[in-house]
């Protein structure tokens, strides 16, 4: 396994090159410079609206061109399905089909689908039925195989082709529970292989894609054909669908998208809601320490640890992926890995609004994102209940100060405070007295008063009648540190007899 997911490439349906007239070439490239300026919807790169949680290259055809399976729907499902749109280059129906369902502005569900357009990117780029070495794919299986020459070419040996061999190796990877295949042009629903070991299915697709339903046995016996060594050798029903010759774009594209997509069991939900699903548990303030937690998972791989990207407003604060265990979580939602997320940090003073966006991979429509309002009061806080100077002879007079402080990042612990006399620090002291008051009107614990006497004179020359500030201010501790907050100041004067 461990397939990372990739952008999907958006294949176009192989069609035969087209000559366009002068004019109309210089219009189309003009058109495809414009075009190169603008974004281009139709083709999901990270991050756009796309229905494809990821693409595989299952193998390369004898000119090593790509074969690749979108896969779709829900990984989780037992319900393991492969509509194959086309074995056969010069059958373009089912390659549509294909393609509009990679296409398609919906999420399956109910359903592990896996869509390849083609297992012949050769015989399509040639538009012919059969690979580069003539031989028809749907003989070339090693299901009563048979020597077969000329249009039905069966090759040297059962599996002789790499176009057979990578379907072959997928089909026995995957063990789909349904795999559609997709021709033209004998017009019907097979009745034999897949549809005689699950009639209902054949009646179901033929009703709902307006066919009749045929026994295809290829004149009398399928020979080394992919659907018969389905039936042979898997456990899944392998049905082909046979259009007509020229059916009309809208009708594969849409009564037969949804027709193929409902007989398989595949339901349709919007797209947006395999975006990823995530859950804030907590988003609240201590003192100035904030936690941001909850958990999230990507609905298109159960296993995945989601980005998370923290934002305060419009700034980035964090990015961490979901890592935290939540045993919970993956058990309500059938979840394996880990999908908690944790933050914790310092904030400033005040009302934030923090964001986090879950980035979304897979099918989506975006990334996800919720947000919380946190209030952050993590400043010192406190009050100065009295300041008073006694005494009126500036050698003997005494400054008194009294009050409370706290800090709500430490709010049992008692802080310092400095008491300050024109600016200038006089003394620290510890608020360390009892105030049952505070504690009950803060809710805290310890002791967080505070009373200091000094003399004027330490700190500044005094004299009869001219007045000094006298401030209290508290430091600030936890995370905002270097924030000091005043709790008042006063202007003392030695008053004269
Ligand atoms: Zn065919």
């Amino acid at each position: 396994m461990a397939v990372r997911h990739q952008a999907p490439r958006r294949r176009r349906a192989p069609r035969r090159a087209r000559v366009l007239p002068v004019g109309l070439l210089v219009l189309a490239l003009a058109a495809g410079v414009i075009a190169a300026l603008l974004p281009a919807p139709s083709r999901p790169t990270a991050g756009a609206a796309t229905a494809v949680i990821q693409s595989r290259v299952i193998g390369r055809s004898v000119l090593n061109r790509p074969i690749i399976a979108y896969r779709m729907g829900e990984p989780s499902s037992p319900v393991k399905v492969i509509i194959l749109g086309q074995m056969h280059g010069d059958e373009p129906a089912g390659v549509t089909v294909a393609n509009s369902i990679i296409a398609q502005r919906q999420a399956v569900t109910g359903i592990d689908l896996w869509v390849i357009p083609t297992m012949n990117p050769d015989g399509a780029a040639r538009h012919t039925r059969q690979n580069v070495h003539g031989v028809d794919l749907n003989r070339n299986w090693p299901d009563r195989w048979a020597r077969l020459t000329g249009e039905f070419y069966s090759g040297p040996a059962p599996l002789s082709e790499p176009e057979t061999r990578a379907m072959y190796a997928f089909l026995r990877l995957i063990k789909p529970r349904y795999l559609v295949s997709l021709h033209q042009p004998l017009d019907g629903v097979d009745t034999t292989d897949g549809g005689a070991r699950e009639p209902a299915l054949s009646r179901t697709l033929a009703r709902s894609l307006g066919l009749p339903q045929k026994a295809f046995n290829c004149n009398s016996e399928c020979l080394g054909s992919m659907t018969g060594w389905m039936t042979r050798y898997q456990k899944g029903s392998g049905i082909t669908i046979e259009f007509g010759s020229a059916p009309s774009n809208a009708y594969l594209t849409g009564q037969v998208r949804l027709g193929i997509l409902s007989a398989v069991r595949g339901r349709l939900a919007s797209l947006s809601s395999r975006n990823p699903h995530a859950h804030i548990d907590r988003a609240n303030a201590r003192g100035s320490t904030v936690r941001f937690a909850g958990w999230t998972y990507e609905p298109d791989n159960h296993a995945a640890t989601v980005a998370v990207k923290l934002y305060d407003g419009a700034r980035l604060i964090s990015t961490a992926p979901a890592r935290v265990k939540r045993a919970d979580v993956n058990r309500v939602y059938g979840l394996t890995g880990t999908h908690g997320f944790s933050f914790t940090f310092g904030a400033r003073d005040g009302a934030h609004v923090y964001c986090a966006v879950f980035v979304n991979t897979g099918a989506g429509t975006g990334n996800a994102k919720l947000c919380r309002r946190v209030n952050v009061a993590g400043n010192p806080t406190g009050h100065l209940d009295a300041a008073s100077l006694s005494g009126t002879d500036p050698a003997s007079a005494r400054i008194s100060v009294a009050g409370w402080a706290l800090d709500p990042d430490v709010p049992s612990t008692s802080i310092a405070v400095r008491v300050t006399v024109d600016g200038v620090v006089a003394v620290s002291v510890p608020a360390n007295g009892v105030r049952a008051d505070v504690n009950r009107l803060r809710k805290v614990t310890g002791n967080h008063g505070f009373a200091v006497t000094l003399p004027p004179s330490t700190t500044a020359a005094w004299t009869v009648g001219s007045p000094h500030r006298v401030c209290v201010v508290v430091p600030n501790v936890g995370p905002a540190t270097g924030i000091a907050g005043s709790l008042g100041c006063r202007d003392l004067a030695i008053s004269a007899t």
